[in-house]
């Protein structure tokens, strides 16, 4: 089996990946959202009681929706479940220059170091990253192998410079106030039952995200059986694009699946980001709280430069419902696919 699970994790992500034999699949976990789903105890607690293992834990960056969740499993040790390693740029991580001594270790780091996790032990230590010419290639057990296609040094070292505050805004350090994010609401007012103009929004100019957090996104795609599924955490596109162009060339690339990045915000999904995949099934993770997403823009994009795109959603919400309409499938040739209290579970195998 290789099938990807957008667990209900709010605004923010929180991947489950079985691959394997089917009556004890292997595991991933990408990300807990900004605190973790019920349901994530639940499977933690039945993966420990048939013996199992985390594989691979990955926390993509230091944002609250996708790290809050993973200090509560840290605390309580996966819910007894071993993790064979975790992938986690940490400060100790970052190359760039120094620019303040202390403080560096905030509240994640805290945790992973007083429990001793295998931290980024597949990448000898260092950080999880890509280099010129050198895209990390890690095989996992059981058959699976991830090739990492984001952050770059250039990433991680405006992260660096940037770190204290960026963590403050995630929570992360006890003694810092939380501020409120910087990012802009960039998800559009819900429309209600308004149809969306699909070749306006897919027109509209396309604005590259810049949070340095989300640069600094472990991003990959993970193969398994001969299907590979993308993994864009909050990356950026032009990255992603970079990337799978230096590994392989001219596009389209073929993925059986794509997590798309940040959402679905508008500033994360381009034209040429969608035009360089050559794939039918598009994960949009997340239930619009607080940022609207996904962005009306975004998914325009994708239905106008994708063809015969399935979009699936992991809630059915008032950001997204609007392109659950048969006269726009019918016109643009799409899907939809909603999750349900169980978020979405897509079957890649
Ligand atoms: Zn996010």
């Amino acid at each position: 089996m290789f099938s990807v699970n957008a667990l209900p994790a709010s605004f923010g992500d929180c991947l489950w990946i079985e691959y394997g034999p089917d009556d004890a699949p292997n595991v991933i976990l990408i990300d807990a959202g900004p605190s973790a789903p019920a349901m994530l105890k639940e499977r933690l607690q039945q993966l420990a009681a048939r013996g199992g293992t985390l594989e691979l834990v990955v926390v993509t960056h230091v944002d609250a929706d996708h790290i809050g969740g993973m200090l509560t499993l840290l605390e309580n040790d996966f819910y007894g479940v071993p993790v064979r390693d975790v992938w986690f740029n940490g400060f100790r991580h970052l190359p760039g220059v120094e620019t303040f001594g202390e403080k560096q270790g905030e509240r994640l780091t805290g945790l992973l170091l007083d429990k001793r996790v295998a931290w980024n032990v597949d990448l000898n230590n260092a950080a999880c990253m890509i280099a010129d010419d050198n895209y990390p290639v890690i095989d996992l057990p059981g058959g699976a192998s991830i090739t990492l296609l984001s952050p770059d040094a250039g990433q991680l070292a405006r992260l660096k410079r940037n770190w204290i505050r960026v963590c403050g805004e995630a929570d992360l350090y006890a003694d810092v106030p939380a501020v409120s994010t910087h990012y802009d609401e960039d998800g559009r007012e819900a429309f209600g039952a308004a149809v969306p103009d699909v070749t306006r929004l897919a027109g509209e100019t396309f604005v590259e995200d810049v949070a340095e957090a989300n640069g600094s996104s472990i991003a990959f795609l993970i193969e398994y059986d001969n299907k590979r599924a993308l993994c864009g955490a909050d990356a950026f596109p032009s990255r992603l694009l970079s990337s799978l162009a230096q590994l392989y060339g001219a596009g389209p690339h073929r993925f059986a699946l794509v997590k798309l990045p940040h959402h679905g915000s508008e500033k994360n999904v381009s034209k040429e980001l969608v035009e360089g995949l050559d794939c039918r099934c598009y994960l949009f993770s997340t239930n619009g709280a607080r940022y609207k997403h996904p962005s009306q823009s975004a998914v325009a994009r994708v239905i106008q430069h994708a063809k015969r795109p399935k979009l699936i959603f992991n809630y059915r919400t008032e950001f997204n419902e609007m392109w659950d309409s048969q006269p726009l499938q019918t016109m643009y040739e799409y899907s939809v696919q909603y999750g349900d209290d169980g978020g979405v579970t897509i079957d890649l195998s």
